[in-house]
């Protein structure tokens, strides 16, 4: 922080705090400049957002000034602020975050809440499902929150990585539904694929459900992406290959090997990318289409499912 418009130490109260840096921050060019600031000083404090409010005029301790001023000149270098504060909020659930996994994104709700209603249309049969590059497990674990007949496979390149969504299924209380595989892809072992004794199956019928947020980012947007998304989040899951439909197509080649009949693909979008992914499918001749949906407010698909018709 600057010095110059700083006045005495004294009168650094939390609402100074907030209205100094929410202003710096928002010169800085973040979006949300307040929000941010506000996520960032209660974490400095060990304490709720909420709190701030009601200690106003307090004025921290020293040690935790300190700690606020290093994660503020950190944000408005454009580090994102979930890392710096190590969760974020998805599907109103708190989410455990670091640098090995992508944060998870409002958008992605959409596709929880599709396969979260379609799952309920399926009353209270058991539903197994894969998703596939779970990252931080946010998909598995909001879809298993509110479905409870569900049990998932969630896969991951990156041990990393699964060792963050295995943290978040325990910490919501679902370690005991989710199997967590390291996997490139969808080459899984044959136990995994069709279900075992332990989830009470043993069908060999493959997966319900496989949902995926596949890596979508096209070679040459790379260099229009947000710092914040572009320098710090995990490349390898966001970059989807020239065209950024590398996943999709291989999805597209190989989900029937671990669907069950009758089951569905269902898939985050990148913008632009609806018809050349349901052109991916559509020429397999194994697909149906099941639906597109946009997020609010927008105009491009975020979501779409296929169903697995012939195998
Ligand atoms: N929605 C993310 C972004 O625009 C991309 C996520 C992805 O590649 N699946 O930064």
């Amino acid at each position: 922080m600057g010095t110059e418009t700083r006045p005495n130490d004294a009168v650094w109260s939390i609402g100074r705090l907030l209205s100094w840096t929410t202003e710096y921050l928002g010169r800085a060019g973040l979006e949300e400049p307040r929000l941010c600031t506000e996520l960032l000083l209660a974490h400095a404090l060990g304490c709720r957002k909420i709190e701030l409010y009601t200690r106003f005029e307090q004025i921290p301790e020293d040690s935790r000034r300190a700690a606020f001023r290093d994660l503020v000149r950190r944000a408005a270098a454009h580090e994102p602020i979930a890392y710096l504060v190590g969760h974020k909020e998805f599907y109103s659930l708190d989410f455990e975050v670091s640098p090995a996994v992508l944060i998870p994104r409002p958008e992605t709700e959409l596709l929880v809440d599709k396969v979260v209603e379609h799952c309920r249309g399926l009353g209270d049969r058991p539903v197994r499902l894969l998703d596939l590059g779970t990252g931080s497990g946010c998909i598995a674990v909001a879809i298993l929150s509110r479905v409870p007949q569900a049990t998932a496979v969630a896969s991951d390149v990156s041990p990393e990585a699964l060792a963050v969504a295995r943290r978040n299924a325990e910490r919501h209380g679902l370690g005991g539904r989710v199997t967590f595989i390291e996997a490139d892809g969808l080459r899984l072992p044959a136990d995994i694929r069709n279900g075992d004794a332990e989830h009470g199956r043993d069908g060999g019928d493959g997966f319900e459900i496989l949902v995926s947020n596949p890596p979508y980012v096209a070679e040459r947007e790379w260099s229009s992406l947000p710092p914040e998304v572009r320098e710090y989040e995990p490349r390898t899951a966001l970059a989807g290959g020239e065209d950024g439909l590398a996943f999709y197509r291989w999805i597209a080649a190989e989900g029937h090997e671990v669907l069950a009949r009758g089951g569905s693909v269902w898939l985050e979008l990148g913008d632009g990318q609806r018809d050349a992914v349901l052109e991916l499918f559509r020429v397999t001749g194994r697909y149906g289409m099941g639906g597109c949906w946009r997020d609010a407010g927008r105009s491009q698909d975020r979501v779409v499912r296929f169903i697995f018709e012939k195998g």
